[in-house]
């Protein structure tokens, strides 16, 4: 069991050494806490892994001649302001205590597996990716696109979760003509995300990705925005291939004289005399392929038809 002393923001007292101890000593009394309180030694103890990054931030204060001179000069002070650790470069530290990290050079970033670890460097490799030192991150989202508006070569605009490549300067921070970029303010990266324009190909399906490259997470080279479109068709219609499948309600009477309607977003021409069971098939369907379209009839649900489109050409005409 390991007895673990209350926390202290005076690195001294944390690594046991006198405030006149040489750089040689601060290490020598870093590299032994450090092996007690590995984690890799002391797996699953919570209260080691605290102690782990207590020491190691302490290490980090007197190991830099400069965040030493602060603390030495403010450190008792109330306005002492504790070094950014994200900052620190902790491969080097590490390797200077003889710490075993397994580091993978493909990613920049360690592979512990290990909590404190995880901690110490997950700031830490944000900040490398933030400065462009590692590869951005990939950002996901779904788009979610009613069939009627599922036109292919429209643009859409969606939101990319942040932080995200400024869309406006692709992450230079500036315009073509050299002023900051008005988006991002020249800081190349929003972190509350970004709104992004695309365009919807000419065939897709549902559940298809898009992928917009550059405009993911900063880093070097930035992550795309992955973009899943999530289609909603119409009750009783499915999708094979590009051929819409569907059904159209319709009164006895419609159905007896004829009519043009417009049936999730295809003109089509009803023939008079019409019967329960007649399909009608018209190339060019909402998808790019056939619209293929049964016909049943029904008061109640041809009133309810033309009720419903009724509204949402309404609806339609105020949003427009
Ligand atoms: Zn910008």
């Amino acid at each position: 069991m390991i007895v673990v002393s209350r926390a202290t923001n005076n690195p001294y007292q944390t690594l046991g050494v006198p405030v006149d101890a040489s750089a040689e000593e601060i290490k020598s009394a870093y590299r032994q806490l450090a092996l007690k309180y590995h984690p890799d030694r002391n797996r699953g103890d919570k209260d080691a892994e605290d102690k782990f990054k207590e020491i190691s931030e302490a290490y980090a204060t007197l190991r830099d001649p400069e965040s030493r001179r602060a603390y030495d000069t403010y450190g008792q002070a109330g306005d002492y302001r504790r070094p950014d650790f994200s900052q620190v470069d902790w491969q080097t530290i590490f390797s200077e205590a003889n710490i075993d990290i397994q580091w993978d050079p493909r990613q920049g970033a360690p592979r512990t597996g290990n909590a404190v670890f995880d901690v110490l460097f997950g700031a830490f490799t944000g900040l490398m990716r933030n400065s462009g030192l590692l590869p951005g991150e990939d950002r996901q989202l779904t788009f979610v696109l009613p069939l009627r508006k599922a036109r292919p070569g429209d643009q859409h605009r969606v939101r990319v979760p942040g932080p995200s490549v400024c869309p406006t300067c692709l992450g230079s921070g500036m315009t073509s003509a050299g002023a900051p970029c008005p988006t991002c303010y020249g800081r190349r990266v929003l972190a509350g995300g970004s709104d992004v324009i695309f365009t919807l190909p000419e065939s897709f399906h549902s559940g298809q990705k898009l992928r917009l490259r550059g405009l993911g997470g900063p880093g070097s080279p930035p992550g795309d925005a992955i973009i899943t479109i999530q289609l909603i068709l119409p009750t009783e219609s499915k999708l094979v291939g590009n051929d819409l499948h569907s059904t159209l309600y319709l009164t006895p009477l419609e159905a007896s004289q004829g009519l043009r309607t417009v049936h999730h977003s295809t003109s089509l021409a009803i023939p008079k005399g019409t019967k329960d069971g007649d399909i009608i098939h018209q190339s060019n369907g909402p998808m790019g392929g056939d619209h293929i379209v049964t016909v049943r009839l029904s008061v109640w649900r041809g009133i309810w038809r033309r009720a419903t489109n009724l509204l949402q050409n309404l609806t339609e005409s105020t949003e427009e």
